[in-house]
């Protein structure tokens, strides 16, 4: 039997080790919170991701893969030459890092937003004009769920946001027209070949994701041009393993890379209900070698993330879980973490035959979810 190492004990390695298991995979996580949600579903090691004797288990493991953006580079660097390590510390190093990742997209032909690097006080003169007059200013490193993220719409805003943010290296990002954001996950073996799964619709809120909707209502072509530009950016940095695309789509069309998650990403939580293979299979599958396919949902299908809301009074929201059970075509998953404002606790799934009907079901849902 093949065993799969994974960096982070999320629900991403919770999920990835529930889709490992029927293939007749076992699962080790590394991981340093006790708490992580892997813990109940893989072997888990409780320890540092450098930790050397963690390292050593993970070293012999078939493959390994991540989680999560941000283990250190060092952990990869580590294994590699010792065990297939996929995606590569150099590719995490580009994704982990949003200039450097811009900067190797555009290298890779693929559009982004405008963007300028703050690293010292004197950067800050004329960045704002040099993005458009208005920005998103976010932490270079370590940002996600819109956390580190001010927008600015004055120099005035921008010193103050910087400092805010406690005035470590940044890109100040120009503020996207976009009229809808999708995303695309792409695979690629060792020996090249290389998989796709479905474009999907993400809707925010506050920085947070809040639905995903499959098949996104995007002009005919879209999904054909993200495809290439996804294809271009896993060949471009010699991926093996998984990794997933955000885009801006324009009014005109035009399609601008926001992000690369270096793993399964929250927008692809539907292909484990939509009737295909799941983007967690996908990623056991690329990184351990196993056959590949693309992973597309066989009915229309949704996400809508479960996040910690509370009300005015500071007292936590519950979703009306007796509703979501009752409304045709949902599924629950939980990430048995304990309850925080703004974090993610689950996502509910929901399939259904056309749709039409699918979107009807997703008012309902939604209006069941704080
Ligand atoms: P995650 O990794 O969880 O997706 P993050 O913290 O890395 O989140 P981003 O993806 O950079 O955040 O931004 C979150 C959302 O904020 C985007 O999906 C988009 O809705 C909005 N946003 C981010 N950057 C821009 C931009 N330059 N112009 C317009 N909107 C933006
Ligand atoms: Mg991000
Ligand atoms: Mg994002």
């Amino acid at each position: 039997p093949l065993t799969l190492g994974i960096l982070g004990g999320g629900q991403l390695a919770q999920m990835l080790a529930l889709a490992a298991l029927p293939l007749g995979v076992r699962v080790q996580v590394l991981e340093p919170d006790a708490q992580a949600p892997a813990r109940l579903c893989a072997e888990h090691l409780h320890a540092p991701y450098t930790d050397p004797a963690g390292l050593d288990v993970l070293a012999g493991c078939d493959a390994v893969t991540l989680e999560f953006e941000n283990v250190p580079v060092q952990a990869l660097s580590a294994l590699e030459g010792r065990v297939p390590v996929r995606p590569a510390g150099s590719l995490l190093a580009r994704s982990k890092h949003r200039a450097v990742e811009k900067e190797a997209l555009r290298a890779a032909g693929a559009g982004t937003a405008p963007f300028v690097r703050l690293e010292e006080p004197g950067d800050l003169d004329g960045a704002l004009e040099q993005v458009g007059g208005q920005g998103l200013l976010k932490t270079s490193e370590l940002g996600y769920d819109g956390k580190g993220q001010v927008r600015v719409r004055s120099a005035t805003e921008l010193q103050a946001a910087w400092a805010s943010l406690g005035s470590v290296p940044c890109v100040l990002e120009g503020v996207v027209p976009f009229e809808r954001e999708v995303s695309l996950g792409v695979a690629r073996s060792a020996s090249g070949q290389v998989a796709f799964g479905p474009l999907v619709e993400n809707v925010h809120r506050s920085g947070i994701l809040r639905t995903s909707v499959y098949p996104a209502a995007v002009p005919e072509g879209t999904e054909a041009r993200a495809r290439k530009l996804a294809r271009a950016v896993a060949e471009s940095w010699a991926l093996e393993g998984l990794i997933t695309l955000e885009f801006f789509l324009l009014p005109g069309g035009e399609l601008l890379v926001n992000e690369v998650a270096p793993r399964v990403h929250n927008s692809g939580h539907l292909t484990q209900d939509g009737g295909g293979l799941s983007q967690f299979e996908a990623q056991v599958r690329a990184v351990l070698g196993l056959p590949l396919a693309d992973w597309r949902p066989l009915h229309p299908c949704a996400m809508v993330n479960v996040v910690g809301v509370e009300d005015e009074g500071g007292q936590a929201l519950s979703p009306d879980w007796a509703g979501i059970d009752a409304l045709e075509g949902t599924r629950v998953h939980l990430y048995h973490k304990a309850w925080r404002a703004g974090r993610k606790l689950g996502h509910v799934n929901l399939v259904a035959p056309d749709q039409a009907t699918l979107g009807q079901r997703l008012k309902q849902l939604e209006s069941l979810i704080p």
